[in-house]
């Protein structure tokens, strides 16, 4: 029998007694702990009725159970679906119906709320819980798993048979499943593993969540296949992730977690000595963290692109210039291009359009939407990622923000990273984010919504009077509101859309007829 990615990931694996994965309470997961924990789980798939190209949906508090069922999942021929732990009955009733899965696993204390949605979606629930801290993880699938067999024949899944089954976070409209295949991942990891020189000397601190591509696909599939392992933190907490530093060879974060490190005391060039490698991604780092981090720790922040649907595209290089600002250079065997949105017409260097992508990293469509996904790609395969940028004459490639994201404001556009830019680059500002808000006169009208440090005396004139001589007129913020902080999702992304409604009526009055 033979199964796409799990074979890949065995034909990696290191010597059977090499850690794969240690937990915040000591426990430690060997590769051998991988492959008999892996099958113990797709035993107890397998005996709760599962077959291949089934979806066993997981929402799950993070744990290394949790990755060994991903693993179980995968070899069981089923098709994994993590859901965000934050999600409440309601969501979970929408994913539940539209993917149909025939297992739906919880977190034990949630079980008696859960229990009516998956009843009603017709899927069998089983629970995983976090670690019990006797080796062994509460639940009823903990419990199936730890009473299964150690040996398990995988069952047969080629290339393009479906691995994974990602809900987009949905910020406009229904939320959609990105369907990935088992080449999908399995290209990506290998491409990464060795553009990032992933080993296994590596010792990687995981402190992302699971449910999502970055924590899931980038990180732990790069560290099983290059055996390298891993320091496994539930969540993201300064104080350990420094204390861990001397331990670990490589980190990969959010820029969120850039940005609070940099406000600890501890982040010293001594700290992170140890650390060869530092990964951004899942939104836009900004050029003064990268900066700030290179002078506090002399590690260039290493900035990367990719997306639900097509795993990685870009990335700046190991060797060579780690631009700010700036996703790098489309990695090999990934195809990207700009275009002009709506002819699809190709630009040329420096010229803001569409980016485009295409490769072996790019889904094979969504779930149950086949209008959808005809709409999303060109004729000949690219994907229209959504995403605004430019490359540049070097060939880096720059994200200017979601196309959604675009102000048109009285027929001209505004790209709101270049706003942001020029506003962050003022005293005294943390962060800002530009939207667009109905306008009467303008159709939208461009509004920045500014962080400032705590002492600053900044008020809405000074901002204005900067950006007066830098941007052209039509550019220029209507208002400028001051917030204490920005609203953010886990990934650390920025949620235009919830300012976008909190400041829908802002020129209401000032520009009704
Ligand atoms: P998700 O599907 O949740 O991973 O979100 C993907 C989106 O995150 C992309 O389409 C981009 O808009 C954004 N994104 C990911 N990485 C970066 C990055 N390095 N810089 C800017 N935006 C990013």
């Amino acid at each position: 029998m033979s199964n796409h990615l799990y074979d890949l990931i065995r034909s990696r694996m290191p010597a059977p007694e090499k850690t794969f994965a240690e937990a915040e309470d000591g426990r430690s997961y060997s590769y051998q702990d991988v492959e008999a924990i892996s099958a113990r789980f797709a035993n107890a798939l397998i005996e709760l009725g599962v077959r291949p190209g089934d979806r066993v949906a997981v929402q799950v508090e993070k744990s290394i159970e949790a990755t060994m069922l991903y693993l179980g999942c995968i070899r069981a021929g089923a098709i994994f679906l993590p859901l965000n732990t934050a999600y409440t009955a309601a969501e979970i009733d929408y994913f539940l119906t539209d993917a149909e899965p025939r297992v739906f696993v919880c977190d034990p204390a949630r079980r008696e709320a859960l229990a009516p949605v998956a009843g009603k979606a017709g899927a069998l629930i089983e629970t995983l819980g976090a670690s019990t801290g006797q080796g062994t993880s509460a639940g009823t699938l903990a419990d199936r798993a730890f009473a299964a067999p150690l040996q398990f024949d995988d069952v047969d899944r080629g290339p393009d048979d479906l691995a994974a089954i990602l809900y987009t976070s949905g910020t406009t409209g229904r939320s959609k499943g990105a369907m990935l295949s088992h080449e999908n991942l399995a290209s990506n990891a290998r491409t990464l593993v060795e553009e990032w020189r992933f080993s296994a000397d590596d010792v990687l601190i995981h402190a992302l969540p699971i449910f999502h591509t970055h924590g899931l696909f980038v990180a732990t599939n790069v560290v099983l296949l290059s055996g390298a392992s891993m320091l496994f933190l539930a969540k993201f907490d300064p104080d350990r992730i420094l204390a861990l530093m001397p331990r670990a060879t490589a980190m990969m974060g959010v820029p969120t977690f850039y940005v609070r490190l940099l406000q600890h005391p501890d982040l010293t060039r001594e700290t992170t000595a140890n650390i060869r490698l530092f990964v951004s991604g899942s939104a836009p780092l900004l050029a003064e963290t990268h900066r700030e981090w290179q002078a506090r720790t002399g590690h260039a922040i290493l900035e990367r692109y990719g997306m639900t649907e097509t795993n990685m595209n870009t990335s700046n290089p190991y060797e060579g210039d780690r631009i700010a600002g700036t996703v790098g250079f489309p990695l090999p065997g990934v195809e990207v291009r700009i275009t002009e949105p709506e002819s699809g017409q190709v630009l040329g260097n420096n010229e803001i359009g569409m980016i485009e992508v295409k490769g072996p990293n790019v889904f094979k469509g969504y779930w149950r939407m086949p209008e959808k996904t005809e709409s999303e790609f060109r004729p000949d395969g690219f994907f229209i990622t959504g995403d605004l940028g430019k490359i540049d004459e070097k060939g880096y490639v720059h994200i200017l923000g979601r196309g959604k994201d675009l102000i048109i404001t009285g027929g001209y556009n505004v790209y709101p990273k270049e706003i942001e830019s020029e506003i962050d680059a003022i005293n005294g500002v943390v962060e800002s984010a530009v939207i667009g808000v109905p306008h009467h006169d303008f159709g939208e009208g461009v509004t920045a919504v500014v962080v400032k440090d705590g002492t600053a005396q900044l008020e809405e004139k000074d901002i204005h009077s900067v950006l007066e001589g830098r941007l052209a007129r039509y550019k220029l913020p209507k208002r400028v509101i001051f917030v204490d902080e920005l609203p953010r999702n886990t990934m650390g992304k920025v949620q235009k859309n919830i300012l976008r409604d909190r400041f829908a009526d802002l020129y209401r009055s000032t520009s009704a007829p």
